[in-house]
């Protein structure tokens, strides 16, 4: 299937950064890439940022999300933010499973199962992350352990509600590092999760799935990033903080 037909989305994860007034100077600041680009165009931004970005943002073409969700609606969950309170807020997206969130917070692939189902249930889409360590790609299981990830994470979840879904294919070993997987390493593991899903829901389901790479993605290296005919758009965490390589990485993947 041609890679044209798929939704290519370009999405910035701002992580632990920016307050409330850095925030909304930064959103203003990416506003018009969004505006002429192809391409969907995200900020998974901090809880507190939610607010103010929402209100910057209004009125633009610019997607705004999370970077987390609780699996349950309310309760005694000291700390944690529920997918009703954001789809309540406006919010249309959320960051799930992040490495980050695996390897600090003790998500697992079950945890990552159940906040997508509350993500889902509530109307938001969802960027779900897969990938594996140095130690997993020099011990040859990435491929398994990428398939493992996603059809765990996918339990439960409708063909119909696959639309919402985005998958970010991110080697661990590439996030923050400077170091980015080679165009082609993208490509095949990009490639082996769209041949996991179409296992999962057809080939027609798979073909029009959004998968994104993300680990050190920047303005000079997007361009061979996101020629790649299964890399249908990139998940930033640096880059995404500076608004001209930001709008260089979106420029990228309206080409
Ligand atoms: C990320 O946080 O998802 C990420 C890919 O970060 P970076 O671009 O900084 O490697």
């Amino acid at each position: 299937m041609n890679k044209k037909l798929r939704k290519a989305v370009i999405a910035g994860n701002w992580k632990m950064n920016k307050t409330p007034e850095e925030a909304k100077e930064l959103v203003r600041a990416i506003v018009p890439a969004a505006k002429d680009a192809d391409c969907d165009v995200v900020v998974c931004v901090p809880y507190v940022d939610l607010f103010p970005v929402l209100e910057a943002a209004k009125g633009s073409k610019l997607g705004i999300g999370a970077q987390n969700c609780h699996w349950a609606p309310s309760g005694a969950f000291t700390g944690e933010v529920s997918a009703p309170m954001l789809s309540s807020m406006g919010v249309q997206y959320v960051i799930i499973g992040h490495s980050e969130r695996r390897t600090y917070f003790g998500e697992t692939d079950k945890t990552v199962n159940q906040r997508i189902r509350a993500a889902l249930d509530n109307g938001l889409s969802v960027i779900l992350c897969v990938g594996e360590s140095l130690e997993q790609r020099e011990q040859g299981v990435t491929a398994e352990l990428v398939a493992m990830q996603t059809k765990i994470a996918l339990g439960g979840v409708s063909g119909e509600e696959l639309k919402r879904i985005i998958i970010a294919y991110e080697p661990i070993w590439a996030i923050g590092t400077g170091k980015t997987a080679t165009a082609e390493q993208a490509n095949e593991v990009c490639a082996s999760i769209r041949s996991t899903v179409s296992s999962l829901y057809g080939s027609a389901a798979a073909d029009a799935l959004t998968i994104q790479y993300g680990g050190s993605m920047n303005a000079k290296n997007a361009d061979e990033l996101l020629s790649q005919p299964d890399v249908d758009g990139g998940l930033i965490g640096g880059a995404s903080l500076k608004p001209d390589a930001f709008a260089q990485i979106i420029k990228a993947a309206n080409r």
